[in-house]
């Protein structure tokens, strides 16, 4: 059997490598962020599982279903592919407490800033977590990879508005685009070094 665990790079989609349309699942206004091909192909290249996490709560909003959410993603696996990027897996939190749609109106632990869709993916795409990134453009991204024992590198900076800050939301760097964040994982160590200080804090 081959236990091999895969490093992953985590992207958030709207507002990190996709054009932030607020609920947008028009296809034709799928629009890929500046240098999303470019730092997705060397994150690749360097051997790198690619894995999207996003939060929907458009779902649980009633806004858009599941299934207009499912063309979306078809749409953006289709328009990386044309560019020989390939996707490991794209997961999505449809909840929100106190949303519209009942099923969906939960507490949930794959929201981001919770770490669920991380751990999902890692167990059904064997990842391994201490090797992973995610690139993200809010603070909530940072904390989940973090809470998921990953590092995180938190891209421009002008989509977060709230700036909550606790040492779980602490990027290990910010740059100004995705391919600066490319390059920036692709010469940090390979191994997380620190867990521990992560672990005391989400305890508290
Ligand atoms: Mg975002
Ligand atoms: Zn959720």
């Amino acid at each position: 059997m081959d236990h091999t665990l895969h490093p992953a790079v985590f992207f958030d989609k709207d507002g990190t490598i996709v054009e932030d349309r607020p609920y947008n699942v028009d296809c034709s206004m799928l629009c890929l962020a500046a240098g999303a091909i470019d730092a997705m192909q060397s994150l690749q290249s360097l051997g790198y599982r690619l894995v999207v996490v996003t939060n929907q709560s458009g779902i649980a909003r009633g806004i858009f279903t599941v299934e207009d959410f499912r063309r979306l993603e078809r749409a953006l696996i289709d328009r990386l592919a044309t560019a020989g990027v390939r996707l490991a897996g794209v997961y999505f939190c449809p909840h929100l407490p106190n949303g519209a749609v009942a099923d969906y109106a939960i507490q949930c632990d794959c929201r981001k800033p919770q770490p669920g869709l991380f751990l999902q993916a890692a167990e059904q795409l064997d990842l391994d977590l201490s090797r992973s990134w995610m690139i993200g453009d809010i603070l909530d991204d940072i904390e989940a990879a973090h809470r998921a024992g990953c590092r995180a590198v938190l891209v421009d900076g002008r989509n977060e508005t709230q700036w909550r800050w606790s040492p779980l939301r602490r990027p290990e760097a910010t740059v100004a685009n995705l391919p600066a964040a490319a390059r920036y994982i692709s010469t940090a160590p390979p191994i997380r070094r620190s867990p521990s200080c992560v672990s005391a804090e989400a305890a508290t």
